[in-house]
């Protein structure tokens, strides 16, 4: 079974000190109106990180004047493409310099794999910032010859002041998933990081201030959901929202924007998805992608495999290869380079997770393997499998977060496409097969954002997504993204001197 790397104290790296702790208000480090401040925690331990300055309704209205000034009168929307551009790149360049810092603020703050940060994460970040860097300058609209003697070309203008909320799995990926086509697009912005992931959101607001990006652009306003989160959703000055959170929230946010100023949203909520494996596959290769898929980052991802329908002609066999696989599987400190899973991000979280592995148990499925708590300090639980799952079982359709497998068998590719579709959700799949005609039918038959074919988490910037059903919709990543953040606006005329 998974084992504990029990290097809590032995400072694999160096932790980074934590530098940035107010809000990020019209360029400069702010105390909340009212005072306040909340705890980050360590998840590795329970202890307190650092004190943050809590926004609320009054420090979100302040970055929204300061993000409204920016856009109407300051140089961020007027500037040409190229010259966003350009100070995005610095900003990218100033990521690049500050990488094991930033690793080190993501892992102490929500448990993430340290080493991962550093290699993927953040150069991810940079790597984002730059892409759209990259499209700033190629923004344009058509010329439309219309009927009659009248021609009309479209003009994309930014949308204007924009509210990004974002969850606490992954603090920078969410950041540069928003904030990066938005500056590109030429708007100005507030963004919400999630309360149990405060930390690196100050650093990138720093950074951006260095880069050049103009005071009021950028604010960073850190506080709880029913306060900050609830003023930004709600805000009559706010002209889109993008959120990425669960689909409960999510809701809340389409509502409070119906409500007030009826400004377009998008929702990237949350997932159930399922992994179909064929009895062609590569059995020990599809253990290890299913593996991958559920426990990587902890489970703490949205689009986690964690439905797994595996075809009956291997069933037994990929079951012995999970079993053998998890053996090698180390829980522990996430700066620890061994470990490969760390933390859960808080106790809320810990005993979420741990409440619905007792539930699977009371609802009849078996555990292959896992379902405790691992060492007496911190919050980490061990990889958890299930066989035996029912699809209507509460532990096959809520959305668990955490690293909980249900493992389930089918007979026809027709049994998998259902089954697999048997879920409120539609964020991801993926498909493990030799056979092109399977894989082709079971991409089109499932309803999800994106289908990965012999691959799973295979994420780069340049492809959008987002989900299908309750899951939300809109794309984050790819030239997609950039439509959220863009306004077209037709300017017609006529051809000739005619009577129009
Ligand atoms: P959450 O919905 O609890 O919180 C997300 C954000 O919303 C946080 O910043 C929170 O403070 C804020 N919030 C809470 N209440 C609010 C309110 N009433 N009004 C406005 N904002 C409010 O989600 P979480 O627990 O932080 O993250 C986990 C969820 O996020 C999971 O469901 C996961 O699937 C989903 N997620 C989805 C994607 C995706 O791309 N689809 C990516 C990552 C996470």
């Amino acid at each position: 079974m998974a084992s504990l790397s029990n290097g809590q104290s032995e400072s694999f790296v160096k932790i980074p000190t934590i530098k940035f702790t107010k809000l990020f208000i019209n360029g400069e480090f702010v105390d909340a109106l009212s005072g306040n401040t909340f705890e980050t925690i360590d998840p590795r331990t329970g202890e307190v990180i650092a004190r943050i300055a809590e926004g609320k309704k009054e420090d979100v209205d302040l970055a929204v004047k300061a993000a409204r000034e920016a856009f109407d009168n300051g140089p961020w929307p007027r500037l040409p493409g190229s010259e966003r551009g350009r100070i995005m790149m610095k900003f990218a360049d100033l990521i690049d310099q500050n990488i094991e810092e930033l690793a080190g603020l993501d892992a102490i703050d929500a448990g993430k794999l340290y080493t991962w940060c550093k290699l993927v994460d953040i150069p991810q970040v940079a790597g984002t910032l730059r892409y759209y860097a990259g499209a700033a300058d190629k923004i344009h609209g058509d010329v439309l010859k219309m009927s009659r003697e009248l021609q009309a070309y479209t003009l994309r203008e930014p949308i204007g002041v924009v509210g990004h909320i974002i969850p606490w799995n992954f603090p920078s990926t969410m950041f540069f998933a928003k904030v990066s086509p938005a500056l590109a697009a030429g708007c100005t912005m507030i963004l919400k990081p999630a309360e149990q992931t405060p930390l690196s959101a100050l650093f990138y607001a720093h950074l951006a201030k260095l880069a050049g990006i103009p005071s009021g652009v950028l604010n960073v306003v850190n506080g709880f959901g029913p306060t900050a989160g609830a003023a930004i959703s709600s805000h009559m000055d706010i002209d889109a929202v993008s959120f990425t959170g669960s689909t409960e929230i999510g809701r809340e946010v389409m509502q409070a924007a119906a409500r007030s100023n009826l400004k377009p949203v998008s929702l990237e909520l949350g997932g159930k998805s399922p992994l179909i494996i064929f009895d062609d596959a590569d059995v020990d290769k599809a253990a290890d992608l299913a593996l991958l898929g559920i426990l990587y980052n902890k489970g703490e991802i949205c689009v986690a495999s964690s439905r797994v329908f595996v075809q009956e002609g291997i069933y037994d066999e990929f079951e012995k290869k999970l079993v053998e696989k998890s053996k090698s599987w180390i829980v522990g400190d996430p700066f620890d380079p061994k470990v490969r899973q760390g933390p859960q991000v808080d106790k809320q979280q810990f005993d979420k997770i741990l409440s619905y592995i007792e539930h699977g148990k009371r609802e009849g499925a078996t555990l292959l393997f896992g379902g405790k708590p691992v060492g007496d300090k911190g919050y980490y639980i061990e990889p958890t499998v299930f066989t035996n799952v029912k699809e209507d079982m509460i532990i096959a359709q809520d959305e668990i977060f955490g690293p909980v497998m249900a493992l389930m068998k089918f007979k026809t590719i027709e049994d998998a496409i259902k089954s697999a579709n048997n879920t409120k959700y539609g964020l991801a799949a993926g498909i493990v097969t030799q056979n092109l005609d399977k894989a082709n039918t079971v991409s089109r038959s499932i309803r999800a954002g994106i289908i990965w074919v012999n691959c799973y988490l295979a994420f780069d910037k340049d492809c959008p997504y987002g989900g299908y059903k309750m899951s939300g919709f809109g794309r984050d990543f790819g030239l997609e993204a950039l439509h959220k953040y863009l306004q077209v606006k037709s300017v017609v005329t006529p051809i000739y001197n005619s009577p129009w």
